[in-house]
């Protein structure tokens, strides 16, 4: 029996790096968040991610942290670069150039130095990460956190989500009422099993022994210069050794080959000498180990109702380009103004659906991105040559070889521009498309676009300041020629209390990346719309980007193109939208007939205002147009 119930706008479960941020960021938007965490206050999670992307660093640069973040994490000068060599203190035959955290903001030479934006990407482990961010979370008047609390069970109805949660050392229950929760529980997260959620894809991609240790003499040992990723290739053993510290602590990965049958059938000890290059008289202290599994599942929905999941817990894949937090601090920043956009009194509650139509393709995508990745470094583990610690020409070739092709497959990941600002939204129901093609991108590929529902392209405006801090909170009209009227626009946002800063976007830059004489970018920095002038129905427009557009043509629309892309997702939803809420409603009537007549039109009225709405009787002939066009 609970002792007491808590009431709090939005419930967050988990403080890892995903939900620290999303509390941060609904804060930042005037929402009261309340976060249960299983650990203790400050308790460092396991040294899992060492990348801070570059548009997560923009979202810690909104926030006012990134300044704090660029401050933890590898020593300043401590090289950022990968390096290849036949063990750690072996032949070294290739190095990814990417600047140190001295270096960052003024080495523009090597793949990784230009970056177009405020925030270059980081190098620190989530060690240190989220300590920053969570005495910052802390700080925050509207933020509580309840450490030492663990989710045990939810329920929701029309109104609220009721979550019980208890205190692991008191065992005292409490009761906590709020308008939506969000699961940031991680990989193994009870939200996820508690909204019937499903993960799919591939179980198992890689094995992985992860062995954290403390080794103050290993980096005196290496004969070449240091980097923070080394990566070990010879016969025996292939393996990453990370530096988190600089100093002496190292995260040690030991790929595990097919033919082994689990984590114990490798000699740990054993890999670990191979992989450093060092004899039995080495002394080193096991931290901690934490084995794990490289795979590709992506939950089949992320939301029920007034729940949602995010991070971990709605994705989990090989980290490849650093993007495994950094996905879910994606989810976040989107989840949260959407939010707060409702919460705050200016979106009606359908604008919540844009979450999982943003977020479910593009989540899809990157996975395939690191799935394909992580295929071809299995194929360059299991394909060392014979000679590639052997001294001389024939030495010399095979490790020249192999240093080609390990350079050539990972500065992809490595300086991975296309994951960081290539990604869009093509499916958005709130989104306003013109029709033009979006711009490919591959992991390190991208093209700086203002097509609706691209990232909004970062320039330095000519006052020197970075377009992202002119920017207002929630939606900025970006106008390029200061002749143009944009009253309309202003006085129908006005109309609808949508929060909108006008931004005269007087830039260089801007030139030729800038297409029209209008941007409206969303509190995201997306693009949701663009023209040369306000459109004829501004209101119309003001309607659509804050979820109240014409339902049916949007979610057709949205809809159809999912059914093209998507096609088992689609029919599945399908099924479990229509065929189980009909059934269900069925069962509540006596007569078969009335029954089903009955059903069908509670079905439709349970879903109005939903994307699902299109699949009742007169909306199904839009979708059929749709997909035969
Ligand atoms: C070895 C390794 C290396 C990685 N490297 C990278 C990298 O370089 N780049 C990258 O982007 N990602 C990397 N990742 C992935 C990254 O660590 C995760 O994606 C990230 O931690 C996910 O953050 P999260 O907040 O979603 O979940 P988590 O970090 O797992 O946090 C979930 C939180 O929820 C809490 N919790 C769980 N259940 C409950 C409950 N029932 N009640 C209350 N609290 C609960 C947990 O205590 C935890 O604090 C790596 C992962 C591993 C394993």
């Amino acid at each position: 029996m609970a002792s007491q119930t808590i009431a709090t706008r939005v419930l967050i479960v988990g403080a890892g790096p995903v939900g620290l941020t999303l509390a941060i960021d609904l804060a930042w938007r005037g929402i009261d968040v309340t976060i249960v965490e299983r650990r203790h206050a400050g308790e460092p999670p396991e040294p899992k991610c060492n990348h801070v992307s570059a548009r997560s660093m923009e979202v810690y640069r909104r926030l006012g942290i990134a300044a704090m973040l660029r401050d933890v994490g590898l020593p300043a000068d401590f090289p950022n670069d990968a390096s290849y060599r036949t063990s750690f203190i072996g032949t070294e035959f290739a190095r990814i150039s990417i600047p140190c955290r001295r270096d960052r903001f003024t080495d523009k030479s090597g793949p990784d130095g230009h970056w177009p934006t405020p925030e270059p990407p980081h190098r620190a482990n989530q060690i240190f990460l989220e300590p920053v961010i969570f005495q910052h979370a802390l700080a925050l008047p509207s933020v509580t956190i309840l450490n030492r609390t663990q989710i045990e069970s939810l329920e929701q109805n029309d109104d609220e989500v009721v979550a019980t949660v208890r205190n692991l050392d008191t065992g005292e229950i409490t009761r906590i009422v709020s308008r939506y929760l969000v699961g940031c529980d991680g990989g193994k997260s009870t939200v996820r099993r508690a909204i019937g959620a499903q993960l799919e894809g591939d179980a198992v991609v890689q094995r992985v022994q992860a062995t954290f240790i403390r080794a103050p003499d290993l980096i005196g040992l290496q004969q070449h210069k240091r980097s923070w990723m080394t990566n070990a290739v010879n016969q025996r053993r292939v393996g990453n050794v990370i530096a988190i510290d600089g100093r002496e602590r190292w995260m040690i990965f030991n790929y595990l080959k097919p033919d082994e049958a689990d984590f114990d059938s490798v000699d740990r000890d054993w890999a670990i000498r191979t992989i450093l290059g060092v004899g039995p008289e080495f002394r080193y202290e096991v931290l901690s180990k934490e084995d794990w599994y490289g795979r590709r599942l992506i939950a089949n929905k992320f939301r029920e109702g007034r729940v949602f999941i995010a991070g971990d817990a709605a994705h989990i894949w090989v980290p490849y380009a650093g993007y495994g937090m950094n996905a879910g601090i994606a989810d976040a920043t989107n989840l949260s103004w959407l939010l707060a956009a409702h919460l705050n009194g200016w979106a009606p509650a359908e604008i919540l659906h844009a979450y999982e139509a943003e977020r479910w393709p593009i989540t899809e995508q990157v996975s395939r991105f690191a799935m394909a990745h992580a295929e071809k470094e299995i194929g360059r583990r299991g394909a060392v040559p014979a000679a590639i610690e052997a001294p001389g020409p024939e030495g010399d070739r095979a490790r020249a070889e192999m240093g080609r092709l390990c350079y050539d497959i990972n500065v992809h990941q490595y300086c991975c521009g296309g994951l960081n600002f290539g990604i869009y939204y093509d499916a958005s129901p709130i989104i306003a498309y013109d029709g033009t093609a979006h711009p490919a991108f591959s992991l390190s590929e991208f093209t700086p676009s203002t097509v609706p529902g691209c990232r909004t392209p970062h320039v330095w405006l000519s006052d020197g300041r970075s377009l992202y801090d002119a920017m207002g909170v929630e939606y900025t009209l970006l106008r390029l020629d200061p002749g143009v009227d944009v009253s309309p626009l202003v006085a129908a946002a006005r109309q609808r209390r949508v929060p909108l800063a006008v931004v005269d976007l007087d830039s260089r830059e801007a030139t030729g990346l800038y297409v029209t004489k209008l941007v409206l970018s969303r509190p995201d920095q997306h693009v949701a719309w663009r023209g040369d002038a306000c459109p004829e129905d501004a209101l119309a427009l003001v309607d659509l980007v804050r979820g109240a557009g014409p339902k049916s043509d949007g979610r057709c629309e949205f809809l159809c193109r999912a059914f093209r892309i998507k096609t088992e997702r689609f029919v599945r939803a399908l099924v479990r939208r229509f065929y189980y809420g009909t059934a269900f409603n069925m069962r509540r009537t006596r007569s078969p007939m009335a029954s089903t007549r009955r059903g069908i039109t509670e079905n439709i009225q349970k879903y109005r205002g939903s994307p699902w709405a299109v699949f009742c009787i007169p909306n199904i002939k839009d979708v059929l147009r749709g997909m035969t066009s």
